[in-house]
């Protein structure tokens, strides 16, 4: 292993150093001293198999460094590497800026070079089977009504399905709507494998193979936490087996986590089931009950089922929730984990509720796998019924899991209830499994019989939720078989890590923490308002903070000029600033671009680009993942501290076992939380090297909190103005730039 270690980082030398391979490969390319020692420290744990935190800020080359640390890794250890991203856009950076790079680099050096595949989940693959199973109605007329308007269509996908490349539903030429994909993609439940008469050219089982012989392995978190999940679990992973996993934009997964292994216990779920039968009915369904009578016989079950799971839910309902929870009229919560305008509340379990659903579910349960049994395991009709069942059983088991409290004090169980939309759509889309049958003869129950089962209306927007608190438990068996390591721009909380070590349940790690040196990547203005309101204490709380950001916008846009960034933390300040800027917006010739929850941000950040004059209110979503260049964005407003709320009871539970009892769930959870969010928020501002950025606080609690001090020096490298200053720190010639980045001595802490 020295051996393997030392011709490793022998070859840092070829690579990093002046006038060595990457100069020659990159036009414009400057040594680094930071992304060699990276490419040490990321060496180390590959080989070493010790797990590795290392936060390395925008302008590091991490990118580049970790690609060519996996690849030599790879091939000289010949172990498998996984990188996980979280975003779509990094993964393409990786596999189209990148690597060619590291591969050319690879090259030069005499090394071979690894194969590199993406892994992607099978719902981006079209299954040739299910996809001559649709159009074949269609195309020989016998498809009835609603297959018509899809003769063109299916002619086009016929035509080019076997031709494509991968098989990916970018590939095929024209739009596919996505009801039509959803019938002709690849899907886990209902895949016959080796049964398939397109077995051999299924492009999922290409792909496949050619993950096999990868030796780099480019994938997104949450198909790796599938992976994890499903091997937990003891089934056939989505990935291949591998030795190490690098997970870039990590500080993403600690959020993902909880949500990803926890259990939500939905009246939807169960709708689903029932809609699950109706829209498989072509694929396995009616293969599997060719016969009306039978096929009425499973709806009389299915409906029985749901029926008595939603006479469940609502006791549930009725006894362990506030009556304010269903009369909406409990506290509104603002951000964080629960949304805007949701309510929630945490619960303690076990609750002792009758079992509405346990009888039909187990006469469904018997009716479908006696039936199952009459069938080859390969057919068609088996795989949708065991697909089938092993959704119905997962609810079930959830069911009985949140009601048992079986996860004991590692989870967090509770409540929350959408906003008043989500409370008139549930019961709406409830309603129509009362009206609706698929054959005739199947028994139409009354909704009066659910309501004298004490089913609310009012709770079917409802989520019963459990969600693991510790990592470790979840994850540590796995880190005992895969080495992890960690990247990002922000991990750490005044030079410390262990936050996110506890979040990721990791005991033992190595750490590097790395900045460009001072001068050498872009610079930073900041402007600190230091007198004002703070921000309402209380979603209902007296609001005078909001005013005073409108204020401060008008009054600082004439210095900012071009296009600024507003970072809010709810939609309700976002609306009220949008309302107030509108006709000054619309006189000054600024583009005003509101988020709100129907906007896409790829619609906004496009309009944002084109623009010359422009003011983004951005909420959640625009704090990080967003990639603006140069003259793209000038100046990032930060309105607010971006905390988690306190009154999320994911939040509150996390943060209640991170202070470990004692009592300082500020310090040790919300305040390194908030540090975190603030640094992804200024990331926006500096993607280049020659890129120049202010940051405006309209926060005054950052100057007149004592918890502020911890918030500044956290704060990436920058000097200090103000308003007045911005013109000329614009039009500052590039040769002064190093003398004014880095000034510390102007920081006001
Ligand atoms: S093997 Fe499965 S995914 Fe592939 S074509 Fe056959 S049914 Fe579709």
């Amino acid at each position: 292993m020295d051996e393997l270690r030392t011709q490793l980082e022998g070859y840092a030398d070829s690579l990093f150093a002046e006038g060595g391979i990457l100069s020659r490969i990159l036009p414009g390319y400057r040594p680094r001293s930071v992304q060699r020692e990276l490419f040490h420290a990321l060496i180390g744990s590959l080989l070493s198999g010790r797990p590795l935190l290392a936060e390395a800020t925008t302008g590091t080359g991490k990118t580049l460094a970790y690609l060519l640390a996996a690849s030599l890794y790879a091939v000289l250890a010949e172990d498998k590497v996984v990188v996980a991203t979280h975003t779509l856009p990094l993964q393409e950076q990786i596999v189209n800026r990148e690597w060619p790079v590291a591969r050319e680099a690879l090259r030069q050096l005499g090394l071979p070079v690894p194969r590199l595949e993406i892994a992607r989940g099978r719902g981006n693959y079209v299954c040739l089977r299910r996809l001559f199973a649709w159009a074949e109605p269609i195309l020989t007329g016998h498809a009835r009504g609603a297959g018509t308007p899809y003769v063109p269509l299916a002619v086009e996908l016929v035509g080019q399905a076997p031709d494509l490349k991968e098989g990916l539903r970018e590939e095929f030429a024209g739009k596919i709507p996505a009801e039509v994909w959803e019938e002709i993609r690849a899907d886990p439940e209902d895949c016959l494998y080796h049964a398939s008469p397109y077995y051999d050219r299924c492009y999922v089982q290409r792909a496949r193979r050619r993950l096999a012989e990868a030796e780099v392995v480019v994938t997104n978190h949450a198909l790796y936490l599938t992976d994890v999940a499903r091997t937990r679990a003891g089934e056939a992973g989505v990935l291949p087996p591998h030795g190490r996993v690098l997970f870039d934009e990590a500080h993403r997964l600690a959020d993902v986590f909880p949500a990803f292994f926890g259990r939500e216990i939905t009246l939807g779920r169960a709708y689903a089931l029932y809609d699950e039968v109706r829209r498989r009915r072509r694929a396995w369904v009616n293969h599997a009950f060719p016969a009306e009578g039978e096929r009425a016989h499973l709806l009389y079950l299915l409906e029985n089922f749901f029926v008595g799971f939603r006479a469940t839910f609502g006791e549930i309902a009725r006894r362990v929730l506030p009556s304010s929870a269903l009369e909406g009229s409990g506290s509104d919560l603002p951000s964080g984990g629960i949304e805007e305008g949701e309510r929630a509340g945490r619960l303690t379990p076990p609750f002792d509720v009758p079992r509405h659903e346990r009888e039909a579910y187990e006469l469904l349960r018997n009716f479908l796998t006696r039936k199952r049994e009459e069938f080859d395991a390969s057919d068609p009709g088996a795989a949708g019924i065991r697909g089938f069942l092993r959704r119905l059983d997962a609810l079930v088991q959830d069911l009985e899991f949140f009601l048992g409290g079986e996860g004991g004090d590692a989870w967090v169980y509770g409540w929350s209830a959408s906003g008043s939309e989500g409370r008139r759509a549930a019961p709406t889309e409830a309603d129509a499994f009362h009206t609706s049958s698929l054959d005739k003869g199947a028994r139409v129950t009354s909704s009066a019989e659910s309501q004298d089962r004490n089913v609310s209306p009012a709770s079917e927007g409802v989520t019963f939720f459990a969600r693991p608190l510790d990592a470790g438990e979840v994850l540590g068996d796995h880190w005992e078989k895969v080495t992890p390591l960690f990247l990002s721009a922000t991990l750490a909380v005044a030079g410390e890590v262990d936050l996110f070590a506890r979040e990721m349940g990791l005991r033992s790690y190595s750490t590097f923490l790395a900045e460009p040196p001072p001068g050498t990547f872009g610079q930073l203005l900041y402007i600190g308002v230091r007198e004002g309101p703070f921000p309402p204490a209380g979603f209902r709380a007296p609001d005078l903070h909001t005013p005073f950001v409108t204020e401060k916008l008008k009054e600082f846009y004439p210095y900012l000029g071009g296009k600024v960034l507003v970072l809010f933390t709810n939609f309700r300040a976002i609306e009220e600033v949008a309302a107030t800027l509108s006709s000054w917006a619309e006189a000054e010739g600024v583009e005003l671009l509101a988020h709100s929850p129907e906007s896409s941000r790829d619609d906004l950040l496009e309009r944002f680009r084109r623009a010359s004059r422009a003011l983004l209110l951005g909420n959640d979503t625009f704090w990080e993942g967003i990639d603006l260049r140069g003259e793209s964005l000038r100046a990032v407003v930060i309105t607010k501290i971006p905390f988690p709320n306190p009154r999320d009871p994911l939040v509150a539970a996390l943060a209640a076992r991170h202070s470990g009892g004692r009592g300082d769930e500020f310090r040790s959870y919300m305040l390194p939380k908030a540090i975190v969010k603030l640094r992804q928020g200024l990331g926006r501002l500096i993607r280049h090297e020659t890129d120049r950025g202010v940051v405006v606080f309209l926060d005054p609690r950052l100057f007149r909190r004592s918890y502020g001090r911890l918030i500044l020096q956290s704060l990436p490298r920058g000097a200090w103005g103000e308003v007045g200053d911005v013109p000329a720190f614009f039009a500052a010639a590039s040769g002064e730039r190093g003398s004014e980045a880095g000034d510390a001595a102007s920081s006001p802490v």
